[in-house]
């Protein structure tokens, strides 16, 4: 029976009080990742973590460890007595549940570690004595230390043995809230839940900021970017969502602007704003789902004269990605489906018939000079709308 489930993390290069922070976040997140089992016990276990089942079903607690950034693998865990007869038992155990899965027995190795420096026996002496107690045991089974079909690890601890035969891989990455917050340009497009999805997978926590232009946009366009919200959630246990009220924006630019620069000065409004949104929230960068020269306002001219209103990072985590890849993980991690449903979105609908794909920064400063510029970002952080996304039990 599986007892425990361990779950190790990664960048071995973490020292002193970022560990100490890693592992409290890391534990913090698990914890909330699991509420749907109260009867989970989490420990530490060395540079690793040792979750406790207490009953709780083996899969789905992987299953959803596996979302938890930070996470680099995950093994279930039978545990034995220290000795060999009752470590037996258990690896034969694992080759007999290793057969049911796969109809077939095949070749194995025995991987040994001895932490308990006590145990009377070597690693090698553990493996070899093993072995000779289990092939009488497991006869169709062969051993094959350089390409088994299943390697099972053995390990000798201070009270017990421990003995599994998989390593599950996890998301990787680094626990949120790690990296401090960042605000996220959340569209309704393909792009954007994918950048925000890969900073959060780098310990950043998102609020996300998206432009809605009522009437010109419906609500359930506005509907589509909240459950994009909340895949995000899922992920990452928490989401903030600023809905900025854009209309009155979006009509001033149109009345007071050049048509072919329209897109240009609309994506600068929406830095300007959401430079303001982050200095009220103290947010430490600003993150798009830019990709080099995937549309006509992704040029490089074009990302410096929008970037121009800022002097916050902007994080642009699909800037080098082709749209293939990009789809490949909007499917992976679940908001693909949900991207594509096809409301309109604020910068569809006054798409200029002759966008400049290389504005110059000269050119857009001087097409805002009518302006009202401040008044307009003002009144825009004022009549912000927040809500909170927390993970859905069951994601
Ligand atoms: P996406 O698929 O993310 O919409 P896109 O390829 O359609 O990206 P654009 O429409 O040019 O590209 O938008 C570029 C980036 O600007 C988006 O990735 C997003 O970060 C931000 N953005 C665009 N529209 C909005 C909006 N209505 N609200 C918030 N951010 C937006
Ligand atoms: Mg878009």
């Amino acid at each position: 029976m599986v007892d425990h489930v361990i779950a190790r993390y990664g960048e071995i290069i973490l020292k002193g009080k970022n560990r100490t922070e890693f592992e409290r976040l890391l534990i913090h997140n698990m914890q909330r990742a699991l509420v749907d089992w109260p009867e989970v016990d989490i420990r530490k276990a060395g540079s690793r973590f040792s979750i406790y089942l207490n009953g709780a079903p083996v899969d789905a607690v992987i299953e959803r460890l596996q979302r938890v950034f930070g996470l680099v693998s995950l093994s279930p865990v039978q545990a034995a007595d220290l000795d060999l007869e009752s470590i037996r038992d258990r690896v034969l155990q694992l080759l007999q549940s290793y057969k049911e899965q796969n109809g077939t027995a095949g070749s194995f190795k025995l991987e040994v570690k001895r932490a308990n420096k006590r145990f009377p026996l070597t690693s090698p002496e553990v493996a070899q004595r093993l072995g000779a107690l289990v092939l009488p045991r497991a006869r169709e089974w062969k051993v094959d230390v350089h390409n088994p079909d299943l390697t099972v690890y053995v390990e000798i601890r201070d009270t017990e043995a421990l003995v599994f035969g998989q390593k599950i891989p996890a998301v990787g990455g680094l626990p949120v809230g790690m990296s401090g917050r960042v605000g996220l340009l959340l569209s309704g497009g393909i792009d954007s839940p994918v950048a925000g999805w890969m900073a959060m997978k780098r310990g950043v926590r998102l609020e996300a900021i998206h432009f809605h232009s009522f009437p010109f946009t419906s609500e359930r366009a506005l509907q589509k970017v909240e459950d994009l919200a909340q895949i995000l959630a899922d992920w990452g246990g928490e989401v903030k969502l600023h809905v900025v009220h854009f209309t009155e924006v979006q009509t001033a630019i149109r009345k007071a602007c050049k048509e072919e620069l329209g897109i240009t000065i609309m994506r600068r409004m929406m830095l300007r704003i959401a430079d303001e949104i982050a200095r009220r929230r103290r947010l430490l960068a600003l993150c798009t789902g830019e990709s080099l020269g995937q549309v006509a306002s992704q040029t490089l001219e074009s990302l410096r004269t929008i970037n121009a209103v800022t002097n916050l990072p902007i994080l642009r985590p699909l800037i080098a990605e082709d749209k293939v890849d990009i789809i490949r993980r909007a499917r992976q991690i679940g908001t693909y489906e949900t991207s594509i449903l096809p409301y309109e979105d604020c910068c569809t609908i006054f798409v200029p018939r002759n966008p400049r794909t290389k504005p110059r920064l000269e050119e857009a400063e001087q097409a805002e000079q009518n302006l009202d510029i401040a008044g307009l970002v003002q009144r825009c952080v004022d009549e912000l709308q927040t809500k909170s996304f927390t993970a859905r039990r069951g994601h």
